[in-house]
């Protein structure tokens, strides 16, 4: 089932979301809604609170940008209660974009290696350090878990010029082509 994405403003993305179980009530069906809203969205990363649900999964399938990094090509995993262990090295900036911020890319800092701890759907623990675009991809579906949006890591004065666009997508009046859901209208 396509589930609508919650946009910039909507409270859910503003929360700490919470550990689950394996005994979470209809896990499996989010994981597979989470993937045929990301995969019709053309994302390569879907965080459950941008479904509107408060709660420590996010999906990745990095094969879109494999012209980019080789290495991306079926990199797909689920992550469940990911705890972010270490992020170390150069910071480096790439142009991000966001399913809840749509038609907005912007430059973003982040540290290039990172070491988490995390379940798979299996709720098997792995721990586990990845670099690149890898790293790059699992930290900003983390950011959404800690109530983070890649707005607030850009400097001030692009926020500032982009402050009526925001305004607009929090109302719903954006051009997207896949189903989204406005805190206001
Ligand atoms: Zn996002």
């Amino acid at each position: 089932m396509i589930l609508p994405i919650f946009v910039y403003g909507s409270p859910v993305l503003r929360k700490i979301a919470r550990e689950i179980t394996p005994e979470e009530p209809g896990l499996k069906k989010v994981i597979d809604d989470m993937w045929e809203t990301m995969y019709v969205s053309d994302g390569i990363g879907l965080a459950a609170p941008q479904v509107g649900l408060s709660v420590r999964l996010f999906v990745i399938d990095g094969t879109e940008l494999k012209e980019d990094d080789p290495s991306l090509d079926g990199f797909k995993k689920v992550f469940i209660n990911t705890k972010m262990l270490n992020e170390e090295g150069q910071e480096w900036a790439y142009k991000e974009g966001c399913l809840s911020i749509p038609n907005i890319k912007e430059d973003v800092m982040r540290k290039s290696t990172i070491t988490l701890e995390y379940f798979d759907e299996n709720f098997e623990k792995h721990t586990e350090t990845f670099d690149g675009m890898k790293a790059r991809i699992i930290q900003h579906e983390y950011d959404h878990l800690q109530g983070v949006m890649l707005v607030d890591r850009i400097n001030p004065l692009r926020r500032r010029l982009l402050k009526g666009k925001l305004m607009a997508i929090s109302k719903g009046k954006v051009d997207v082509t896949y189903k989204i859901k406005a805190p206001q209208y």
